[in-house]
C-alpha cells in the first residue's frame, strides 16, 4: 500500500531536479527547519520565474497533518504535469503566465516521515511535549481562535502558544513576506469536500460567495475527470468552528482560503485511488490559478453592489444592481450573469446566461415554483480582469395560475433510523442524524422519514415533487465508488413498527424515487434532491388519503473485506444533533386541483349585415353583394365567482352549425370584443378586437360538428380583466375569404337549441390571488445572547403563517433570498447561532395557503457599537 508513495527526501530531490532542469519554471527554497532538523521547502512555479513574486499567487500547503499524504503527492503530480505539458498545453501556459503558485508540499516533514515509517495514523508534528508525549497539531497552532489546552497528548493539541512550532513559523514568515498571495488552498484528507474559511461567526461574509464559487468551479473540474462530486461546507451551525487553523490565518490576511479534503482515506490505494485523485485535482488547481489575478489584493476590482431581484414572476425574474462606480468610462465594464438551479453552484461558461453593460437584466422562460440562484461579476473589457462576485441571489419563481405549493417537514417521532445491531432503535427517532448504510458497530441501517399530508386537499393532482436531504458529513465513509442509496415510498399496508429493524427491513416499497445516488455523488454541505417522475408523483398522490407518506432510505448492505464503514449521515433537523429548521429534511410539492366548470349561455345574439340587424339569430358569411355578415353574442359574467378568489385554468366557446351554404374557400374565426360595442353595421366594421380566439375554421371542418374556440393565455388574461371589472363580454364571428369576391355563402349556427346553443365554458380553481396583509410591529430585543424578533400577525382568515429570513447584504424581496429562521404561525423567533456584532436585514413575509407572499416587513439590524 505504501511503496509507491514518495518519501520526503525523494520528494525534495525531485523538486530540485525540476529546478535544475527548468530554472525558468521552477524554484525551490528552504523556508524553515523542523524539530528533527529537516528542511521545510517551498516550491515556486510560474513562467518567467524571475518575476514570480510580482504576479498574484496561489499558496498551496500539503500534509500539515502527517497521515494525510495526498498533499505531498499532489504537489509532486502537479509539478510533473506542468513540466510535461507546458510546451504545448495552453491551459497550463495561460494559468502560469499571469499567476504564480507557491507550494509547501509537506508542511510537516517530521510527522510525515513518522507516519510513513512507524505509525501510519500519526497526525501531529514531532515536538517533545513537557509531559513526555509527542506532537502539536500544526493546524491548531495558528493564532486565529487559538485555544490553549493542558492536554498535550490530545490529537488536536494546539501547542503552548500560537506559532510555537517551527513549521507554522516558517509558513507565517513566508506568507507575510509574500503580499502577492491572493488565494490559499490547504490540502488534507479525507471527505471529498471543500471547507472555505470563516470569520468565526455563523454568518455569511461578503466573500462567502467568492469562496463557494471558486470551490464549486474546482469541484466541477473534478467531476469532469472522475464523476466524483465534492461538497462545499463553510462550517454551518451547529458545527463547532475549528480553532487555530492555517486557513483562518490566511483569511485574516485578506486571502481567500479553503481546506480541500481529498478522497475517502488518508493513505489510499496508490494505483487505484491516489493516481485518480491527483488526476482530478490538477485541472481544479489550474482553474483556481486562472482566478488568482481576479483576487489579487492590491488590484482587486469592486464587486457589483446591491445585486437584487426587483421582480419575481411565474416564469421570469428582473435583476438589478448599482451602476459600477470604479471606472470613469462605463463602457470599459460589462457584467456576467450566471444562473443555476442549485445552491453553491459553479459559474462556468455553460451557465453564463447574460452579458450586459446595463444595470438590469431580465431572465425569462423559467419554470414555475422553482428555486433559482444568480451570480454576477463585473469584467473589465480591456484587461479582461474580473471582479469578485456579489453575494449570491436566491429566489423562487411563483406558482403558476393553476398551481399550489406545499413544503412539508417530517413528523419527528416517526423519523429516525434503525440499526441492525442497536438495542434501542426507538431512541434514534426525532433526535439523531439519519444514518443509512452499513458499518461494523451498527450493522445495516435504514432511515425512515414520515411526512404528514393532512393539509393537502384530497383532490390534489401532484404535478411535481422533490424530497430534499442535507448531508451531515461523510467522514465515516471509507469505501470509494461502492454502493448506492435509494429512497422509496413505503406501501402503507406493510408498515408495522417504524422503530423495529425487522419491520422496517421487511416493509414493501410502492415506488422508488428518482435515480439511485451513487457513493461518489454524496456530498456534504450541499442539499441533495430526489425529483419525482410523473409515475412517482402518482404514487405519492395515492398517499394523500392516508394523510401521510413514509419514505425508507436504504444504502449498501455489505462491506468488502478490510473496510469498516459505508455509511451516510443526513441531518434530521431536530434534537440536539440536528441543525434545526434550516437543515431539516423536507418534501416540496407542486399540485393543482381538478377544476370547477361553469357554462354560460348568451344573454342575447344578433346577426349584423349591410341590410340591418336580425335579433336572436346567428348567421355569418357573405351576402348577395359580397358583403360580410357578422354574428355577435354576449355573456353576463355575474354568476362567476369573485375574481379575487379564483383562477381561470381554461376557457373556450362552443358553437354548433345548423346549415352550411358555403364553398370551401371560406373560413371563420371568433373575436373577443367589448360587450358595449354598438351593433350597427358600420360600428361593427370599425370594432376594436380584444383578442382572436382559437384558429380559423374552414367550411369543410364544419360538417355539422361542434366547434371549440380555445382561449390562449392572453385571451384568458383579458377575459379576467373584464371579470374583475364586472363587465360583460361579447364575441363576434367573422367570415374571411382569400377570394376577391364571395357571394351568397352563409353558415347558420344554433342560437337557441337547448343542447346546441352557443356556450362559454370556464374552468377555474378557487384560489386567492393576492397575499394577506403584512405583519405589523416588527421589533427585536437581545435575549439570552440572541436576537429575538417579534411581530403582530394580520387578522385575516386566510393568513397561514410567516417566513422570517435574514440576509446580511441586502433587503430581500423574495422569501427565499436568505437564511430561513422561522416558518409558521407564531409571532416571534430567535436568530439562533446568529452573530450580534454584524449588520444584517431581517425580513418577515406573511403567506396564505397558495402561498402568496406579502411584501416583506424589513428590520435593519445594526450592532450596538457600530454607530
Ligand atoms: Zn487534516
Amino acid at each position: 500500500m505504501k511503496q509507491l508513495y514518495h518519501s520526503y527526501d525523494e520528494a525534495v530531490a525531485l523538486f530540485k531536479e525540476l529546478e535544475s532542469r527548468r530554472p525558468d519554471l521552477f524554484r525551490t527554497e528552504v523556508i524553515g527547519q523542523t524539530w528533527e532538523k529537516r528542511e521545510i521547502i517551498a516550491v515556486t512555479i510560474t513562467q518567467n520565474i524571475e518575476i514570480a513574486d510580482t504576479k498574484p499567487a496561489l499558496f498551496f500547503t500539503g500534509t500539515i497533518h502527517a497521515r494525510e499524504w495526498i498533499g505531498l503527492e499532489l504537489a509532486i503530480g502537479f509539478a510533473q504535469y506542468v513540466d510535461r505539458n507546458i510546451a504545448y498545453d495552453h491551459i497550463v501556459q495561460e494559468a502560469l503566465e499571469n499567476s504564480t503558485i507557491y507550494m509547501v508540499p509537506c508542511a510537516n516533514p517530521d510527522g510525515f516521515e513518522y507516519s510513513r515509517n512507524h505509525f501510519s495514523f500519526w497526525r501531529k508534528n514531532r515536538r517533545q511535549n513537557a509531559d513526555g508525549s509527542y506532537g502539536v497539531d500544526l493546524n491548531r497552532n495558528f493564532p486565529v481562535g487559538f485555544v490553549k489546552s493542558n492536554n498535550p497528548s490530545s490529537n488536536v493539541y494546539g501547542g503552548p502558544a500560537p506559532f510555537s512550532e517551527p513549521e507554522t513559523r516558517a509558513i507565517r514568515d513566508f506568507v507575510e513576506s509574500h503580499k502577492n498571495i491572493a488565494i490559499a488552498l490547504d490540502y488534507h484528507s479525507q471527505g471529498n469536500v471543500f471547507f472555505p474559511a470563516h470569520d468565526f461567526r455563523h454568518e455569511d461574509t461578503i466573500d462567502t460567495t467568492d469562496m463557494n464559487v471558486l470551490c464549486a468551479n474546482m469541484a466541477e473540474e473534478i467531476r469532469k475527470i472522475s464523476d466524483r462530486e465534492y461538497g462545499i461546507h463553510q462550517g454551518k451551525p451547529p458545527t463547532k468552528l475549528i480553532s487555530g487553523s492555517g486557513r483562518e490565518f490566511y483569511y485574516s490576511k485578506g486571502i481567500i482560503a479553503s481546506v480541500v479534503e481529498v478522497g475517502t482515506r488518508n493513505i489510499s490505494d496508490y494505483l487505484d485511488d491516489m493516481i485518480e485523485h491527483i488526476r482530478e485535482h490538477i485541472p481544479a488547481l489550474l482553474t483556481c490559478l486562472k482566478e488568482v489575478p481576479n483576487y489579487a489584493i492590491e488590484t482587486v476590482m469592486p464587486r457589483p453592489e446591491n445585486f437584487r431581484a426587483t421582480y419575481v414572476g411565474i416564469d421570469n425574474v428582473t435583476l438589478e444592481w448599482e451602476p459600477y462606480s470604479c471606472c470613469k468610462e462605463s463602457d470599459e465594464i460589462y457584467f456576467e450573469i450566471y444562473r443555476s438551479r442549485r445552491e453553491k453552484s459553479y459559474c462556468r461558461p455553460f451557465n453564463l446566461i447574460g452579458l450586459t453593460q446595463a444595470n438590469r437584466f431580465s431572465d425569462s422562460n423559467l419554470q414555475s415554483d422553482s428555486p433559482y440562484f444568480y451570480h454576477i461579476r463585473a469584467v473589465n473589457k480591456k484587461s479582461g480582469q474580473k471582479s469578485p462576485f456579489a453575494p449570491v441571489l436566491a429566489i423562487r419563481t411563483h406558482v403558476d395560475d393553476d398551481e399550489f405549493h406545499r413544503t412539508y417537514f417530517p413528523t419527528p417521532d416517526k423519523t429516525g433510523y434503525v440499526a441492525q445491531k442497536s438495542k434501542d432503535n426507538a431512541s434514534h427517532f426525532g433526535v439523531n442524524s439519519l444514518f443509512v448504510g452499513i458499518n461494523e458497530t451498527k450493522g445495516i441501517s435504514y432511515s425512515v422519514i414520515t411526512i404528514p399530508l393532512k393539509t393537502i386537499p384530497k383532490n390534489a393532482v401532484i404535478k411535481r415533487a422533490r424530497l430534499r436531504l442535507y448531508p451531515m458529513n461523510r467522514v465515516g465513509v471509507t469505501v470509494e465508488k461502492f454502493g448506492e442509496w435509494d429512497i422509496g415510498i413505503v406501501d402503507p399496508e406493510s408498515i408495522k413498527d417504524l422503530t423495529s429493524f425487522k419491520d422496517v427491513e421487511s416493509m414493501k416499497i410502492r415506488s422508488y424515487v428518482g435515480r439511485p445516488t451513487l457513493s461518489n455523488h454524496l456530498t456534504q454541505g450541499i442539499w441533495r434532491s430526489w425529483e419525482f417522475s410523473e409515475v412517482e408523483c402518482k404514487a405519492l398522490q395515492e398517499q394523500i388519503t392516508n394523510e401521510q407518506v413514509v419514505f425508507r432510505i436504504e444504502g449498501p448492505k455489505t462491506l468488502s473485506i478490510g473496510r469498516t464503514s459505508q455509511m451516510m449521515q443526513w441531518d434530521i433537523g431536530y434534537g440536539k444533533f440536528g441543525g434545526g429548521l434550516a437543515f431539516r429534511p423536507h418534501l416540496e410539492i407542486t399540485y393543482t386541483l381538478e377544476p370547477n366548470r361553469m357554462e354560460l349561455f348568451p344573454k342575447q345574439s344578433f346577426t349584423v349585415c349591410a341590410d340591418g340587424i336580425e335579433d336572436g339569430k346567428i348567421l355569418s358569411g357573405f351576402d348577395s353583394n359580397g358583403k360580410k355578415i357578422y354574428a355577435t353574442f354576449d355573456f353576463e359574467l355575474g354568476s362567476l365567482p369573485d375574481w379575487e378568489f379564483m383562477q381561470i385554468t381554461r376557457a373556450y366557446v362552443v358553437l354548433n352549425p345548423i346549415k352550411v351554404y358555403a364553398k370551401d374557400n371560406i373560413r371563420f374565426h371568433l373575436e373577443m370584443i367589448d360587450a358595449d360595442a354598438e351593433r350597427d353595421y358600420e360600428a361593427i366594421k370599425a370594432r376594436r378586437i380584444i383578442e382572436n380566439i382559437g384558429y380559423d375554421v374552414s367550411v369543410s371542418e364544419l360538417k355539422n360538428q361542434e366547434q371549440v374556440f380555445v382561449f390562449d393565455t392572453y385571451a384568458i388574461q383579458e377575459f379576467g380583466n373584464r371579470l374583475r371589472d364586472k363587465k360583460s363580454i361579447a364575441f363576434l364571428l367573422r367570415p374571411s375569404s382569400a377570394q376577391k369576391l364571395t357571394r351568397n355563402s352563409v353558415i347558420e349556427w344554433h342560437s337557441s337549441h337547448p343542447e346546441f346553443t352557443p356556450k362559454l365554458v370556464i374552468e377555474y380553481l378557487h384560489k386567492r390571488r393576492r397575499p394577506v396583509s403584512p405583519v405589523t410591529n416588527l421589533s427585536f430585543k437581545i435575549e439570552n445572547g440572541k436576537v429575538r424578533l417579534s411581530w403582530k400577525n394580520p387578522k385575516d382568515k386566510d393568513f397561514k403563517g410567516v417566513f422570517v429570513i435574514k440576509n446580511r447584504f441586502r433587503k430581500p424581496i423574495s422569501p427565499y433570498d436568505g437564511d430561513k429562521l422561522y416558518g409558521g404561525p407564531d409571532e416571534w423567533t430567535y436568530d439562533d447561532f446568529g452573530a450580534l456584532d454584524v449588520k444584517k436585514y431581517y425580513a418577515v413575509f406573511t403567506y396564505d395557503d397558495v402561498p402568496n407572499f406579502s411584501e416583506p416587513v424589513i428590520l435593519e439590524y445594526q450592532p450596538k457599537n457600530s454607530g
